[in-house]
């Protein structure tokens, strides 16, 4: 049994003027995009700076956020893997990863954590994740699965406000329910978490669940635009 849970909280690309004054003195994985470190201002930069110098560790998500084909229609916040477009090889996930962490390393320092936008990824993306040495890596769960390595990559398997590990939006810090799920709990670094296998087949149901879900949310938003039954 883990001592507190796990908490990822991500900076999205619009997010800036950061206050995590809430945060204050936990230990969590701060999960920044790459691309977003251009908006971010000196006071924010400063601001992450002292949250990992005071034991946080980085995460990575992505290089730019985006997909690299054109979405007209669909949202293209997704960017290893696109459900409608010839999936990316390995040097070019790769390619993608390598330069999102030299961004960050070069502001921040260490990136710990690859967090893949949308937590859409494929066997190229872990492979690369292993060859550029992440720690970690993380997947969205829908399964109640454990953390479990793969390959010296730990993957940690996440979801909302629920479970052992949580991530949380950082536009959604000041909801009531989430400032009291950040009172009644304790956080600690998934160097704390236990790993253990997860049945091959239940982690197939998972990944077959979150692409469900992704075309789900699409669909729901292409019947609404074109009043579709
Ligand atoms: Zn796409």
């Amino acid at each position: 049994m883990a001592m507190g849970k796990v908490l990822t909280l991500y900076i999205n690309l619009q997010d800036k003027d950061l206050d995590f004054s809430l945060l204050k003195g936990k230990k969590f994985i701060l999960a920044v995009c790459p691309s977003s470190v251009n908006n971010l201002t000196d006071k924010d930069i400063e601001n992450i700076n002292n949250f990992l110098e005071k034991g946080c560790i980085l995460g990575q998500r992505g290089d730019s956020g985006i997909c690299k084909y054109p979405h007209t229609i669909t949202e293209p916040w997704h960017e290893n893997v696109c459900l409608y477009n010839p999936s990316l090889d390995f040097d070019e996930q790769y390619d993608l990863m390598l330069n999102g962490k030299q961004v960050l390393e070069e502001v921040f320092g260490k990136v710990d954590v690859y967090c893949p936008i949308n937590h859409l990824y494929d066997v190229n993306t872990v492979k690369a994740a292993q060859i550029l040495k992440y720690r970690y890596m993380m997947d969205l769960n829908l399964q109640e699965l454990s953390p479990y390595e793969n390959n010296g990559l730990i993957i940690l398997p996440e979801s909302k406000e629920k479970g052992d590990i949580v991530y949380i939006h950082y536009s959604d810090l000041q909801k009531k329910e989430v400032k009291e799920f950040i009172k009644n709990n304790e956080f600690v670094l998934p160097n704390e978490l236990q790993t253990a296998s997860n049945p091959e087949n239940i982690l197939l149901v998972n990944e077959i669940q979150k692409k469900i879900r992704k075309y789900e949310k699409d669909l729901k938003k292409l019947k609404e635009k074109y009043n579709l039954e």
